[in-house]
């Protein structure tokens, strides 16, 4: 007998080799309907799936989250099947559940999957479903496993893992054996609604030195509204999406041969980021802070002493052998080297606060799977800063540079994000910087500073770093996910490392604090934000080209434009002229398919008249007005970012 505790807490016992099916059907027929798994002491398992041992359980039933997820997992098996018929020689990884679908890992010697052969997969599959067939789960020893998927070294190897007390749990659809992990649907007749999304690369494991399979993605439903839902939520997240604007708009690329997560900002990109650099350290500038430019290269004692070495390694690059028994680093951070910048000198309490910052570059050897366009790359900028106080002076360095934070967000029109403020986890103190009363009094003074400034926040035990508390921003992604941006942090643990000081008042030695802070994150993050908020149509101070000129015939009108031109160069606004042989109408929409804020049309009466003939982004009107009228608005436009 089994003893089962249901989630009201209840106990019932069971016979052995009961299912999760004989469970539902004894509390009721109608969760018996609904139901197509179970979870057992926190493992989603198959509804066929037998309980060997005493156990918690909850039915998962179609409606929910889970419910989905087991969905997915039989769609992927269903795929892998087809798959397995269409092309024999196919050998499979993993096929498993990500956030809105499932996928599986491929490699075929003869040709890999493409997008074009979808129609064709998803027919075999259709064919799958109406058969009849049903998914068999198989409990064999290791050897019997490994026999069944004898020839594929992918699936041998899963196997080789999925050994459990000398047991593995494989599911067999038709001839195709699948060694993935999760809960599967006995009856694929549940599989009607389902949509092969995409292709992509992806290492053996993750690791790039490994194979590269081909992943094929995929969604399914119960309903098909809920698909139509999900596909319309894809469509409104690929408009967004930075990286095909940024592709439409020329305004970046990576290309993996030369180097995955280092892209190569184009024109359009780099007009956009210099005007972003030449905003942020103008500001700071106005605020307090003095720039400096620092090595991204340094001997790797620095992080061994600054403890990134010992704890940040993982995504460091290797170091740089020089032959000669030095050691060079690429940095993760730019904190140690604004730490020598500090120390360069004797710093005194009239220094303080010291404000440094930098558009400082680092590298971090991110996972390839989590490189992202440039929202996560590998070598990056960051709108960095350092401002080293006396521990009096926290408070109200915290709340300067929150204003900054707000003002900087005003400017850009960034409405959607949340303050998160996060302390270190009361139940495991032993896990950060060993000084209680320090950490109880920054954490109120924080808290105590966004109550001040009548900021709204949340606030997130265990999310501290391991030297301090810290205030993030944010923010939302086009395709749902959440993302820091901003980030303010104290920290009182490098200025003990470095050993840090300043004369205080009373001649004697003191510690200083250091506050790390980024407002605008890094350029290539705040970048791929920007475009996904706007959508591409960049404001005009930010867009990389702010107005185009159309002359109606080239041989008339082409020496007012160029005059036009001039001027409007002269007072730095990026302009062209559109003298292509091409129709109008194609120049305008080609205008409007770019972003450009303005286009303005030249023909006979705008000659005639001394005005031109303006159209504004998104504005269906035209308006005729006088060339020094444009000049005024386009100008108050401009500056109009800055509410200062
Ligand atoms: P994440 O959790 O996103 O990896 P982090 O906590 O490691 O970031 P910090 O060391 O605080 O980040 O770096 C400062 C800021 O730099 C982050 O808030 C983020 O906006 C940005 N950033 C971090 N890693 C990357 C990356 N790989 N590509 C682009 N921007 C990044
Ligand atoms: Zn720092």
């Amino acid at each position: 007998m089994v003893k089962v505790k249901f989630p009201d807490g209840t106990v019932k016992e069971f016979e052995d080799k009961t299912t999760v099916e004989d469970v539902a059907k004894s509390i009721s027929t109608s969760l018996a309907k609904k139901a197509v798994a179970g979870r057992y002491n926190g493992e989603l398992i198959d509804y066929n799936a037998e309980l060997n041992e005493d156990g918690q359980i909850e039915i998962v039933t179609k409606d929910s989250k889970e419910g989905l997820q087991v969905l997915w997992q039989t769609a992927a098996l269903v795929l892998g099947a087809s798959l397995f018929e269409l092309y024999p020689q196919m050998k499979f990884g993993e096929g498993t559940v990500v956030e809105h679908g499932f996928f599986f890992d491929t490699d075929n010697e003869n040709g890999q999957v493409a997008e074009a052969d979808f129609e064709k997969i998803a027919y075999r599959m259709q064919e799958l479903i109406k058969s009849g067939i049903e998914v068999e789960r198989l409990e064999l020893d290791e050897k019997e496993a490994l026999a069944m998927v004898d020839g594929d070294a992918y699936r041998m190897e899963l196997v080789k893992e999925s050994v459990v007390s000398g047991k593995v749990v494989l599911h067999k659809l038709g001839r195709f054996v699948d060694v993935s992990k999760g809960a599967y649907l006995q009856k694929i007749s549940s599989l009607k609604v389902f949509k092969l999304l995409s292709v992509a690369g992806a290492y053996w494991k993750g690791i790039s030195s490994n194979p590269m399979l081909q992943r094929v993605y995929g969604t399914a439903f119960y309903k098909q509204k809920d698909l139509d839902a999900e596909l319309l939520r894809r469509q409104e997240a690929r408009e967004r999406d930075h990286r095909v604007i940024g592709n439409d708009l020329d305004l970046f690329f990576v290309d993996p041969e030369v180097g995955a997560g280092l892209p190569y900002w184009m024109p359009n990109g780099a007009t956009i980021r210099r005007t972003i650099e030449r905003y942020i350290i103008d500001k700071e500038v106005s605020r307090g802070y003095e720039h400096v430019y620092t090595p991204i290269l340094a001997n790797l004692n620095l992080y061994k002493q600054s403890g990134h070495w010992d704890h940040y390694r993982e995504d460091m690059f290797p170091p740089m052998d020089m032959g000669d028994g030095e050691l060079l680093e690429l940095r993760p951070m730019n904190c140690p080297s604004h730490i020598q910048v500090y120390n360069h000198h004797i710093r005194s309490y009239r220094d303080l606060p010291l404000r440094i910052a930098e558009l400082g570059m680092m590298h971090r050897y991110e996972k390839s799977g989590a490189l992202t366009g440039l929202s996560r790359v590998r070598e990056m900028t960051l709108n960095d800063g350092h401002t080293f106080v006396t521990p009096d002076q926290i408070e109200s360095e915290f709340k300067r540079t929150l204003q900054l934070m707000v003002s900087v967000y005003d400017d850009f029109n960034i409405t959607d994000y949340r303050f998160r403020l996060s302390y270190r986890d009361p139940k495991n103190t032993h896990k950060y910087f060993d000084d209680d009363e320090m950490w109880e009094k920054s954490q109120k003074m924080l808290k105590s500073a966004m109550d001040d400034l009548g900021l709204e926040y949340f606030e997130a035990e265990g999310e501290a770093a391991f030297y301090g508390p810290k205030l993030d921003v944010q923010t939302k992604t086009a395709l749902g996910g959440e993302e820091t941006l901003s980030t303010i942090q104290l920290d009182f643990l490098l200025p003990e490392k470095f050993d840090l000081h300043y004369v205080g008042a009373d001649g004697q030695e003191h510690r200083p604090v250091m506050i790390h802070r980024g407002i605008v994150s890094t350029m290539e993050r705040f970048t791929a934000y920007l475009t996904e908020m706007y959508k591409g149509a960049f404001p005009t101070w930010l867009s990389p080209k702010q107005v185009t000129i159309i002359p109606v015939k080239n041989d008339l009108h082409l020496a007012y434009c160029e005059e036009l031109r001039d001027r409007l160069v002269a007072n730095n606004i990026r302009v062209s002229i559109d003298e292509r042989n091409e129709k109008m109408g194609y120049k305008i929409r080609q205008a409007q398919v770019t972003k450009i804020p303005y286009v303005l049309v030249v023909g006979d009466q705008e000659v005639t008249t001394n005005e031109v003939s303006v159209r504004r982004y998104s504005e269906k009107e035209t308006v005729n007005m006088a060339k020094d009228k444009f000049m005024n608005e386009i100008l108050a436009d401009i500056s109009s970012y800055s509410r200062e």
